[in-house]
């Protein structure tokens, strides 16, 4: 009768209250960094982004590269748990009229949110024209082939021991990895780790990095990844100063749910936000006092997503942000996330 229901309606709210604490307190004790931590971590990364800039004038002068940059969550203040890595950007130059791009979905193996770039009027410019081709294969610019540029000199011919004593860090290139990382001890607990991302923007403002398709089959090794990071997270970061509201928060405490839950870890920072971004289209309350909502509301829509196997990105609906999932792990993700439904502080317990 309507007294049951009205219980029912209290334990769901004392539930909700308890979520809610719990979320704030998880945040405050394990998501937020300290701002000293952070601080330090910007600095090493500097101090190696100088390094790197300083030898590739001096040894490759004529390497058609625009300034190197660092970026990430730690420059964007939604790093979570720890301060331990960031992106070094390395944008290429490409020769407008000897390179095109062409987008996945126009291409065999039909994938939007990838792209090939290929090489035009070898006729009349001939191989060499550009000093890209070298990481030409088939006819197109290979990521693989450029990342392997960069690892022959980042792992091979820069002396990192010395470069390191001189900045008190211990710095040594990670091997194997699929991206070519840098790990740099600057304390004795703690290290960072900087990955190398070549990227090339197309006139249209249209970024690509030279991140390969997980899923490595020969034919996709040229593709090229469309990176929406810096609009997507400019759209959650306007979204919040508008109305003051918990988005970004809501994001940082489920990226820390996924980084601290193994059976979670292969949910990464973009479709977070792109489920966030989604979310943000059907709800408009996103006060701090919503927070519990918002963030069961997240899960549950992820749980949703993934039983659809499709995420659109919020920025581009054609790009699915779960194709690089086998469905092994598909339904792995939405079992847990499922599971935790009825109890979510479950996964914020460390
Ligand atoms: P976090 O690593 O989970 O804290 O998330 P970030 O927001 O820092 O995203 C970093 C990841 O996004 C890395 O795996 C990058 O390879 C990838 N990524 C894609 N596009 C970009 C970009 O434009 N900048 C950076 N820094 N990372 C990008």
């Amino acid at each position: 009768g309507g007294s049951g229901a009205t219980q029912s309606d209290l334990q769901k709210a004392r539930m909700r209250m308890s979520l809610q604490e719990h979320l704030l307190d998880f945040y405050q004790n394990n998501v937020n960094i300290p701002t000293e931590e952070q601080a330090v971590a910007r600095r090493a990364a500097l101090d190696i982004c100088a390094e790197l800039r300083v030898f590739l004038h001096a040894k490759l002068p004529d390497m058609p590269l625009r300034e190197m940059y660092l970026s990430g969550s730690l420059y964007d203040e939604l790093q979570v748990v720890t301060a331990d890595h960031a992106q070094l950007m390395v944008p290429l130059i490409l020769e407008k009229n000897l390179w095109s791009s062409i987008p996945g979905e126009d291409t065999i193996m039909n994938v939007p949110g990838f792209w090939l770039i290929r090489r035009e009027n070898l006729e009349y410019f001939p191989r060499n024209s550009s000093y890209w081709d070298r990481c030409m294969v088939g006819g197109y610019l290979s990521p693989k082939s450029v990342l392997e540029v960069f690892d022959k000199l980042v792992a091979g011919s820069i002396n990192w021991p010395a470069i390191g004593s001189v900045l008190d860090y211990i710095i040594r290139p990670v091997v194997p990895s699929e991206t070519l990382t840098l790990e740099v001890q600057y304390d004795t607990e703690r290290r960072l780790y900087v990955d190398f991302l070549p990227l090339l923007v197309m006139e249209d403002g249209t970024s690509l990095i030279a991140k390969p398709h997980r899923l490595v089959a020969e034919r996709h090794e040229n593709l090229w990844r469309q990176s929406f990071r810096v609009a997507e997270t400019a759209r959650l970061r306007a979204l919040d100063q508008e109305d003051g509201g918990c988005r970004c928060a809501c994001l940082k405490l489920a990226k820390a749910m996924c980084k601290l839950n193994p059976a979670l870890n292969r949910l990464n920072a973009s479709q977070l936000t792109n489920c966030i971004l989604l979310l943000c289209e059907k709800e408009g309350d996103w006060t701090q006092d919503a927070l519990a909502d918002r963030f069961l509301q997240l899960l549950r829509a992820l749980v949703g997503h993934l039983e659809a196997g499709r995420l659109p990105c919020a920025l581009s609906p054609k790009v699915n942000l779960f194709c690089e999932l086998t469905e092994q792990e598909v339904d792995e993700l939405g079992y847990t996330l499922y599971s935790a439904l009825s109890d979510p502080a479950g996964l914020l317990r460390t």
